[in-house]
């Protein structure tokens, strides 16, 4: 893949960044900066050098034309915040406003350009209109940095279509992330145990496929974990099932016996009359929940036992939350894992969290960044990786 170092001189340059700034807002309120703060240092470096950056991003899901709630407009304040400098904003993603502002900019300045989304070209299935907008962006530059981790495994123009067009790299940002997965994929430190929840089991099919044959341990928590009760024969009440799932992840079962990997099941099950934060709950077997109950965390004991069988791991991926953690009762197996993590972090071993819950639910926690390895920008980008696709947003990068 190339790197950074492998783009020549670039003061004077014009540099197109494709960043990922998709961050939570609440109004215009940012409530999670992390995705613009791990931006920052490839910006940063490319400014040291005296390049004229443009970046680009998207923000949420518009329809392909403008719409105000989605203006990248306060991410590039805030982006000004963090880079202690100033950041020019364009209202126009490109077209002659865009042209005229990256004219103006001079060495070691810096604009963001408007949502990537607001042009129906950026996530076009149709390769001719990518194409065409794809070129609109190549001209406002004269080198591509793909910096986005989170949308390396979209083929969209700003991520797949444009690096063809312009000289390109990966930014540092990118690097890093590619690095830690390869450490995930390629010979890990053993033992190596990956813990999966979160909401649906078939979000996930893939990684768990791919997974068995790669990790030693597999612990299963979260919603999902009652498609596997169910496989197993059990009744799960009015918890989170995928019935359709059902026969795939019978058959993980037995792959995972056949090649000697460890699945791991919650044997206990916090169980709520409802989905809400102040609902009555109890402990119960996980192989007799009520069928008038939903599972909403797994139990202290199914805690303790994820805990040890997490005690010598020196690699563990963590993707998905062990229970609904956005209601502070049914956090605490979720906070147990993260307490594990940071313990094992501090052991030496390579201990990363993946999925965009995931990473909100460790820092609502109270944990720092620093409390493991790494935390990853890209949900989704990060599991299609550890799936063992081609991720075209790197594919592109190799030559
Ligand atoms: P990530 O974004 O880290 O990949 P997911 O999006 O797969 O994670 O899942 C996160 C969601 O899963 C959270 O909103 C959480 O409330 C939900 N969840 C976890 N356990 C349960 C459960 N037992 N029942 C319903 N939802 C759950
Ligand atoms: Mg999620």
């Amino acid at each position: 893949m190339r790197t950074l170092d492998s783009l020549p001189d670039l003061r004077g340059q014009r540099v197109l960044v494709r960043s990922d700034l998709n961050v939570p807002l609440d109004g215009e309120r940012i409530t999670d900066d992390g995705r613009v703060r791990a931006s920052v240092p490839t910006i940063e470096r490319l400014l040291g050098a005296g390049a004229r950056v443009v970046v680009c991003a998207h923000l949420g899901r518009p329809q392909g034309a403008p719409d105000a709630r989605y203006s990248l407009r306060p991410v590039a304040h805030r982006l000004g915040e963090l880079l202690e400098r100033p950041v020019g904003f364009c209202p126009e993603t490109v077209g002659p406003q865009a042209a005229q502002a990256v004219d103006a900019l001079g060495d070691g300045e810096v604009l963001v350009l408007e949502n990537l989304r607001f042009n129906a070209g950026e996530t076009a299935k149709d390769e001719q209109q990518r194409a065409d907008f794809a070129q609109h962006l190549a001209s406002l530059a004269d080198a591509f940095v793909s910096d986005g981790f989170g949308v390396v495994h979209r083929k969209q123009a700003s991520v797949y279509d444009v690096a063809a067009l312009l000289p390109h790299a990966a930014g540092g940002l990118v690097a890093a992330e590619v690095a830690v997965m390869r450490q995930l994929t390629e010979d890990p430190a053993r033992p190596y145990a990956v813990v999966l929840g979160g909401a649906k089991v078939s979000d996930k099919l893939g990684v768990i496929d791919n997974l068995i044959a790669l990790a030693d341990r597999l612990l299963i928590g979260g919603g999902m974990v009652f498609t596997f009760l169910k496989a197993q024969g059990y009744e799960v009440g009015r918890s989170l099932l995928e019935q359709d799932q059902v026969e795939t992840v019978r058959g993980y079962l037995e792959k995972a016996q056949r090649s000697g990997v460890e699945i791991i099941l919650p044997t206990d099950i916090v169980a709520a009359t409802r989905f809400a934060a102040d609902a009555d709950h109890d402990v119960v077997s996980a192989q007799d929940i009520p069928s008038d109950r939903i599972g909403v965390d797994i139990g202290p004991e199914s805690s303790h036992a994820f805990a040890a069988s997490l005690g010598d791991a020196q690699t563990v991926f963590w993707n998905g939350p062990m229970g609904a953690f956005e209601m502070a009762p049914f956090a605490h197996g979720t906070d147990v894992i993260a307490r594990v993590l940071r313990e094992r972090t501090a052991e030496g071993a390579l201990t990363v969290v993946g999925g965009g819950d995931s990473a909100a639910a460790v820092r609502q926690l109270g944990y720092a960044d620093t409390d493991f390895a790494h935390i990853s920008t890209g949900g989704g980008a990060s599991l299609e990786f550890l799936e063992g696709k081609t991720l075209p947003g790197l594919d592109v990068l190799e030559d």
